[in-house]
């Protein structure tokens, strides 16, 4: 049996990451690439993008960077071939690009859901719809989709964000369903509030987080590395058994 250390290890798989200027996602490079994967790095910004490919490159893998919008139905499948064509294949594909447009109900607006659905929901469609193939062909693959605790528990004012990522956690278990066959596994990851340096500014006044953290039994909220490392654990042989999972991170706030 191989040991602990290769069973958790990525070297030489390649993965793609969205959202990976900043935030979650950038974190997930970091950590896929120490590691050891190479990183095709997704995103608008090139600024960010080139922040996390100096990153992936300290760490001596190799990374692409590929600037897309995932909002438009052309962009997902472009930025998954133009990663095959860098790197020969994509082993590993983690759906992290979110938006999160926050309005009650009434007040939401049709562009709003749309965009949130694209972005959230149908951007993971089509890249997996893409890189798919590749993966029966060479026998293996692994996708993570980050999802969110609000894709399993109702938030206020979180319609459209909470309809994607449940949309999500459903597309998951399609995708386990369909690919199990070939050796393909997907999973959902679905983490509480996470200190990004927006979520930091966002949820830093105590009247905001404090009701959220008094009903959560570890009483503090996530870091990016946190939900990095479960990302690996699920792109690492390690979870070769698990597939299907929505996989929450959440402190225990829905143990009660
Ligand atoms: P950030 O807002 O910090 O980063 C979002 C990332 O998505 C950026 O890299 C952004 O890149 C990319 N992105 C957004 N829109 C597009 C687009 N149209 N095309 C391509 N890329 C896009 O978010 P977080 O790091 O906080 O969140 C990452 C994921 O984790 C999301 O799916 C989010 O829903 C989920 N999540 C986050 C939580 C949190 O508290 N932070 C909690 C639970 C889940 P760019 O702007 O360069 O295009």
């Amino acid at each position: 049996m191989p040991s602990f250390v290769e069973r958790f290890s990525v070297t030489g798989r390649r993965a793609l990451v969205t959202g990976a200027s900043k935030g979650i996602g950038l974190e997930i490079c970091r950590v896929l690439a120490d590691a050891g994967a190479d990183i095709a790095a997704v995103a608008r910004d090139a600024e960010g993008l080139a922040d996390a490919c100096r990153e992936v490159e300290k760490l001596g893998r190799r990374c692409v960077m590929i600037t897309a919008d995932l909002a438009t139905i052309e962009g997902p499948g472009e930025a998954a071939r133009a990663a095959e064509e860098a790197f020969g294949g994509i082993d590993i594909l983690v759906n992290n690009a979110g938006i999160a447009l926050v309005a009650p109900i009434t007040e939401a607006s049709v562009e709003d859901w749309d965009r949130t659905m694209a972005v959230n929901l149908r951007a993971p469609f089509l890249l997996a719809r893409a890189l798919v193939p590749g993966m029966i062909a060479r026998g293996h693959g692994k996708i993570v989709n980050i999802s969110s605790q609000t894709g399993v528990i109702a938030m206020e004012e979180h319609a459209a964000y909470a309809a994607s990522k449940g949309g999500l956690n459903a597309l998951t278990k399609v995708m386990a369903a369909e690919w199990g066959r070939h050796n393909i596994q997907a999973n959902a990851v679905c983490p509480t509030v996470i200190l990004t340096p927006m979520g930091r500014k966002i949820w830093s006044p105590p009247e905001k987080s404090g009701p959220v953290l008094a009903r959560t039994p570890l009483g503090r909220f996530g870091e990016p590395v946190e939900v990095a490392d479960l990302v690996l654990y699920l792109a690492s042989p390690a979870s070769d058994l698990m597939t299907g999972q929505t996989i929450l991170l959440e402190g225990g706030y829905t143990a009660l």
